[in-house]
């Protein structure tokens, strides 16, 4: 059976800045029908502090070698490397890090899919402590965003967002 990380609504709430939480919602609707994906980038006062979004090169990769990328981005996501080693340097530069990797998930719940754990789990997966984050969008609704914490390894089950105000 295909392992899945599903959301628990038992868990309380992680809290997301309201801004953040806007951008998530805009970036999952301009891509679409495609999945989008990017980082989310904090310090020690904010885990969730600002979004840097990057490209999903996965159509690119599926058109160039559908035997290896046997789904596109409607289906997938692929986070341009160049994309997110720029935001990497940028933020350690400013004393920041990466705290999540996000992703929405086109006419699906919040959930972490066999590829989704994949992805996250080879070895040059380059932010193995990040959370992720799962952003649901039905036709032209987000709805019920998902934060996934990662313990010694292993993604817990989800938790809702809460967002905060200013
Ligand atoms: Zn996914």
């Amino acid at each position: 059976m295909a392992r899945r990380v599903d959301v628990d609504e038992t868990l309380s709430p992680v809290r997301i800045p309201a801004s953040v939480l806007h951008e998530l919602c805009n970036h999952a609707l301009e891509t679409h029908p495609e999945e989008c994906c990017g980082l989310l980038i904090g310090n020690g006062a904010e885990r969730y502090l600002r979004l840097v979004r990057c490209r999903n090169i996965m159509t690119a990769l599926h058109q160039k070698d559908p035997d290896t990328y046997p789904r596109d981005g409607r289906a997938a996501f692929y986070m341009s490397e160049h994309d997110y080693l720029k935001a990497l340097d940028e933020a350690e530069a400013a004393g920041q890090r990466v705290t999540a990797v996000y992703h929405s998930h086109v006419g699906a719940g919040a959930y972490l899919s066999e590829m989704d754990l994949e992805y996250a789990e080879q070895p040059l997966f380059p932010f193995p402590d990040a959370d992720q984050i799962v952003v649901p969008i039905y036709e032209r609704n987000v709805q019920g965003i998902a934060v996934f914490r990662r313990r010694a390894g292993e993604y817990a089950p989800g938790h809702r967002v809460q967002p905060i105000d200013p």
